[in-house]
């Protein structure tokens, strides 16, 4: 088998960031790093989940909304993949995934798409559980001054 793109860079290298993945033609992966890979810390499944719920809808309705492709978690429970368009350069990515974090931390009220006719799982949402992950994460992007990418890393 070969072995694909995201089996490639150093996990060891990795910290707690932003860093762009790959792109397929103009499709860019940004991979966001909540958590040091193989640290033992990794995010819960309902911290995931509503991450999951409320990072999508303000993507969504963000600035950039045309160009996201997607959003969802890491099945290794680190952290989340945002996919845009290559139009959307990586400084408006990274002041994009701020503005987004901001939001969820700012937000009262019901976590999006909390219903059983919106969701598979809706009783396993928690935002106060959400707001935390994401308030860490949000200082740690506050070193970040450019997106680096998993070439970057594995040269360094
Ligand atoms: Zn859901």
């Amino acid at each position: 088998m070969k072995k694909i793109k995201s089996f490639q860079v150093d996990h060891r290298k990795l910290d707690k960031g932003i860093y762009l993945s790959r792109k397929d033609a103009d499709v860019v992966t940004y991979d966001m790093r909540f958590c040091k890979p193989n640290s033992g810390e990794v995010l819960d499944n309902v911290t995931m989940h509503t991450i999951e719920h409320m990072l999508a809808t303000f993507a969504r309705n963000s600035d950039v909304r045309n160009e996201v492709i997607y959003f969802g978690p890491m099945g290794c429970q680190t952290g989340f993949y945002l996919i845009v368009r290559d139009i959307v350069t990586k400084d408006r990515v990274l002041e994009t995934v701020k503005m987004i974090l901001k939001q969820t931390l700012e937000y009262e009220g019901e976590v999006f798409g909390a219903s059983e006719i919106e969701c598979g799982n809706y009783k396993t949402l928690d935002l106060q559980c959400a707001k935390k992950a994401c308030s860490e994460y949000l200082e740690v992007l506050k070193n970040v001054k450019d997106i680096i990418t998993y070439d970057d890393v594995n040269n360094r």
